[in-house]
């Protein structure tokens, strides 16, 4: 056995070209750590070990540690909201503006003019109330969390009468039926899967009765032999029976999805405009902000709501609220909303994705441009395709190419096919592309 003459030296192995590269991906301190603990191990042995193997020791441990960080990831699945990749990347501007009220103290609940307590929601309420035209807003954590606090606040020991052709299970397990039986509430099934009218509401109605609850299908769609109750007709219902009407509208658009090419989505202002009471939308679905649950409606109702003591359990935090003050303000424009990546991407023309697709069929000897079709993804228009460009990596072994671009510094989502792997430019951001360049560069894709 050789003698044990100590440990390499801590900087010798941050300057190891396999360990030198993960201090990017984990932070100095983590590395240093990392370092220190390896080298305990082999102290402990006192067992003389080369270089070589101390340093690909750390960069193990180091492998492990990187695949436990939240990381920045690059979406080429041609899928603009995808849940799994973090949903609706943000506006740089609207993060300008969280990080200046976050980073340090901010008037987040304090009125400057009156020099005492003020609300956290004002500035969001009003940018809401002027955007939508509802009297008053509430934002809570997410968009379940929204029709959770609905159904507690009016519908504890009561009935909520919700369409058959609308019990929705969304994703991550939130099931309608689930969420009203948790508040207590009872469910009254009306109609059947393909057809509910007007007139099984009216039936359904009892003094028991606390809402009529419609919502999004957001996943699927029916069609073929189909009737549905539109939302007009239910508020009118509603102010008829004196019974609050509620609507889950998920995605939430503020435009008209039709002036950039998709099938039309109701719009929360359509909501509020047919008189639904309360409506209930995602900030990170066509809004394309954070994570949020937005809630407009009448005064009195979001009164209700404001007094229910979940709303201070389900609260979102000031960062949440300057990112998304800054996305709403955004959308007081068109030219404004360009600025959010999610509209961004939706906007960006074919010819504009086919010219970049060529620089890296120009870099790239596998990379061959195709036509493809991009999804909005996020449980919202399930059917509707978007034209667009994509690079497409020919091989026999997409699988193992795939697997190398998601290892990438930077790592790389695309779609894996029989022909290969397809990367979909209209989710990659054209300041990406250098990145992903250089990645298949170092594969040799
Ligand atoms: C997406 C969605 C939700 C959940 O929204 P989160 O903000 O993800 O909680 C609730 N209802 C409908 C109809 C949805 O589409």
């Amino acid at each position: 056995m050789t003698v044990f003459r100590g440990v390499p030296a801590v900087h010798t192995l941050l300057e190891h070209p396999s360990v030198a590269p993960y201090e990017s991906l984990v932070g100095r301190d983590a590395l240093r750590a990392t370092i220190a603990a390896e080298l305990d191990r082999v102290r402990a042995r006192r067992v003389e070990e080369p270089l070589e193997m101390v340093a690909q020791r750390v960069a193990e441990r180091c492998e492990s540690l990187a695949s436990h960080a939240l990381v920045r990831a690059i979406n080429a699945t041609g899928t603009l909201l995808h849940t799994n990749l973090g949903r609706a990347p943000l506006a740089p501007a609207s993060f300008e503006a969280a990080r200046e009220v976050s980073e340090g103290y901010s008037n987040l609940e304090y009125d400057l003019r009156a020099g005492e307590r003020g609300s956290r929601y004002e500035r969001t309420n009003a940018l809401l109330t002027e955007l939508t035209g509802a009297q008053d807003a509430l934002v809570v954590n997410n968009c379940a969390a929204a029709v959770l606090l609905i159904v507690d606040t009016f519908a504890r020991d009561a009935e909520v009468i919700v369409s058959r052709n609308q019990l929705v299970e969304i994703g991550g397990g939130f099931r309608l039926p689930d969420v009203l039986a948790r508040s207590g509430a009872r469910l009254v099934e009306v109609g059947t899967t393909n057809k509910v009218y007007l007139r099984d509401f009216e039936a359904a109605l009892s003094p028991r009765t606390a809402l009529l609850l419609r919502s999004h299908r957001s996943n699927f769609s029916l069609d073929g032999f189909v009737c549905d109750v539109a939302g007009a007709e239910l508020a009118g219902l509603g102010k008829r029976a004196c019974v609050t009407v509620v609507e889950d509208l998920g995605s939430g658009a503020l435009v008209d999805l039709r002036a950039y090419g998709l099938p039309y989505e109701r719009t929360v202002q359509d909501a509020v405009a047919d008189g639904v009471g309360l409506v209930a939308f995602s900030g990170d679905k066509l809004l394309g902000g954070p994570q949020a649950g937005i809630i407009v409606g009448e005064r009195a109702l979001i009164a209700r709501l404001r007094g229910n003591p979940l709303v201070r359990a389900l609260r979102v935090d000031k960062v949440t609220l300057g990112l998304l003050a800054r996305t709403l303000a955004l959308h007081r424009t068109d030219a404004s909303r360009a600025e959010i990546p999610f509209y961004r991407m939706l906007g960006a023309s074919c010819d504009e994705l086919r010219e970049r697709a060529h620089a890296y069929e120009r870099a790239i000897p596998a990379a061959r441009t195709i036509d493809t079709e991009s999804y909005v993804g996020g449980g919202t228009l399930p059917h509707a395709r978007i034209a667009s460009i994509g690079v497409l990596l020919s091989t026999q072994h997409a699988d193992v190419l795939a697997a190398e671009l998601r290892r990438a510094r930077v790592p790389i989502v695309g779609r894996t096919l029989e022909a290969g792997v397809l990367l979909d430019l209209r989710t990659v951001a054209p300041h990406e592309d250098h990145l992903v360049i250089a990645a298949l560069e170092r594969i040799d894709a």
